[in-house]
């Protein structure tokens, strides 16, 4: 909070009174604050597989190594992988400045949410997992209408369900579901995996926050999926927001507004 005082003061210059101005500046520095760490974060992400890659590169051409068949192909895998990070977190930061733009960068049209949602899911269970995980749906059989970008809307769900996948335990099962709440269509997704401390779930939609950030780099993740999911919902006028428990597993869910049956099209 910033406090200002002005004396005003009458033709002989004596005090006729004050003004007090409070103004707000917590945002201002809140938003450059933002700004001044998501900077260093993207520098932090880009350096490490930098680094990485160049010291497996320093070792391959030091004498003949490169020769060696079997460090070499081990060696140049590692910074295929890490070069594969470093696209995957350079679209993401494009996807997010894009965002930012707020170009009209939506596509909407008038979806069956339902038929959308199970293709979306017949796609992953396609999909060979070593975890061998089971899918259970609890969707309604008639179609669900909702305006929206299928794209970006795919690429919501495929983020909130891959990390189901990530996280869950072998064996584990993920439950997707919908329901109807407040002329609201709202879409689960629950695992039963390593879950998330209470304090931090509202921060897996921040940009670059990772629960466990050793293991989630394992993984290969860039900790910008959800963030990325969350400008997306509130760019439906939706909302996503997760509910876990450590080590039993964690629930993601999606609220969008449905389509009225008699407007037709756009909404
Ligand atoms: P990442 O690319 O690291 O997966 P996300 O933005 O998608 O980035 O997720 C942010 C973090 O939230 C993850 O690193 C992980 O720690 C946590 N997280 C997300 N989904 C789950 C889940 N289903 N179970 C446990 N932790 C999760």
């Amino acid at each position: 909070l910033r406090v200002t005082f002005s004396i005003i003061q009458d033709e002989n210059e004596d005090m006729s009174g004050f003004i007090t101005v409070l103004s707000d500046v917590t945002e201002e520095e809140k938003i450059e604050r933002e700004r001044r760490e998501f900077v260093a974060n993207v520098s932090h992400e880009l350096r490490t597989p930098l680094t990485t890659m160049r010291s497996y590169l320093e070792a391959l051409t030091d004498g003949d190594t490169w020769r060696n068949e079997d460090i070499a192909p081990k060696f140049l895998s590692v910074t295929q992988t890490e070069t594969e990070r470093m696209i995957r977190l350079v679209n993401d930061l494009l996807q997010l400045s894009k965002m930012d733009n707020k170009d009209n960068y939506l596509y909407k049209e008038k979806v069956d949410f339902i038929y959308f949602f199970n293709h979306i899911i017949d796609r992953f269970e396609m999909n060979k997992y070593e975890q061998n995980l089971e899918f259970v749906r609890k969707l309604p059989n008639n179609s669900h209408w909702v305006w929206m970008d299928k794209d970006k809307m795919t690429q919501v769900l495929d983020n909130v369900i891959s990390n189901a996948i990530k996280y869950s335990p072998n064996g584990g099962v993920i439950t997707l579901e919908t329901e109807i709440k407040d002329r609201m269509l709202l879409t689960k997704v629950s695992d039963q995996g390593v879950g998330i401390p209470k304090e931090q779930v509202e921060r897996i939609f921040d940009r670059f926050y990772r629960v466990d950030k050793a293991r989630t780099r394992k993984l290969g993740g860039t900790g910008l999926g959800l963030a990325i999911a969350r400008e997306m919902i509130e760019a439906h006028d939706g909302k996503i927001w997760a509910e876990s428990k450590e080590g039993k597993g964690t629930t993601i869910y999606i609220s969008l507004p449905m389509m009225h049956k008699k407007w037709g099209n756009a909404s």
